[in-house]
């Protein structure tokens, strides 16, 4: 599934509720770091010269959504919860990013100032201080962090960078002092002949781990949705998910579960 306009929406999102979706990556296929075997989007297709809009393009075609909302469909941006920055791969990618962010919260303010600027990341470009920028300046911050041991991670989302640690994500991921949700797909399946499951006793000590070092504002659970590149991978029932949730809970995190 991929998007194919750079404003898309507004949709209902399980996760984030009236949402207007923004696609930073290219129209015809998917571009990121990872390739998870779940991905909504499919696999990665290698491309020499991706083209992605330009920050005048992305801001023109905000504005004209905006322009047309207040105008026609809601009043001071009630009906708009959230401008979403997701779609076909790793939004922070982009090489304007910071500038589209500024722009995009500009015209926030000048339109619908309830809404809140949203990025889902897969964390991956945190050691650049531009992107980090960028996300501090956004409302709600939404980081990747599908496993917390190495192995389960490179096997969950394939990195491009065969390299990547979770270590070094959660270095990255202390620099926001915990003002950010942490985003995490449980699931079970098989890749490549490789067992895949986060939900393992060990597994889950990890990512409890993970989550008392790096003490998110917010935890979103979820499961694999929609159809997935990887056919041989089995979602996670709700009841289930409600007893991962349960001990952090118990602990007062703020623990959303779509499932
Ligand atoms: S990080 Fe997101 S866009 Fe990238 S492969 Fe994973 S699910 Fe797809």
């Amino acid at each position: 599934m991929l998007f194919n306009n750079i404003v898309y929406g507004p949709i209902h999102s399980r996760r984030l509720g009236t949402s207007l979706g923004m696609e930073l990556m290219p129209l015809e296929h998917k571009l990121c770091t990872f390739n998870c075997v779940y991905c909504e989007c499919g696999w990665n297709t290698p491309v020499s010269h991706p083209k992605l809009p330009t920050r005048e393009e992305v801001k023109t075609a905000l504005e004209a959504k905006l322009r047309q909302m207040v105008n026609g469909q809601c009043v001071d941006g009630q009906c708009l919860d959230v401008i979403t920055f997701s779609g076909n791969g790793e939004p922070t990618l982009h090489p304007e990013f910071l500038g589209i962010i500024e722009d995009t919260c500009a015209l926030r303010d000048q339109y619908c100032p309830n809404a809140k600027v949203s990025v889902l990341s897969n964390s991956t470009q945190l050691g650049r201080a531009d992107v980090v920028r960028a996300l501090r300046r956004c409302d709600n911050r939404i980081l990747k962090l599908d496993a917390a041991t190495d192995e389960m991670m490179r096997r969950i989302d394939l990195p491009v960078n065969d390299r990547l640690t979770v270590e070094q994500i959660m270095e990255w991921l202390e620099q926001f002092e915990g003002d950010f949700t942490l985003q995490t797909c449980f699931l079970r399946g098989e890749h490549d002949g490789k067992r895949i499951d986060n939900t393992t006793p060990d597994e889950l000590d990890a990512w409890y781990k993970a989550v008392d070092r790096l003490h998110p504002k917010q935890i979103m659970m979820y499961v694999i949705d929609r159809k997935t590149p990887e056919e041989n991978l089995s979602k996670i029932s709700r009841e289930e998910m409600e007893s991962i949730a349960a001990p952090l809970q118990a602990k007062g995190y703020d623990v959303i579960i779509s499932a």
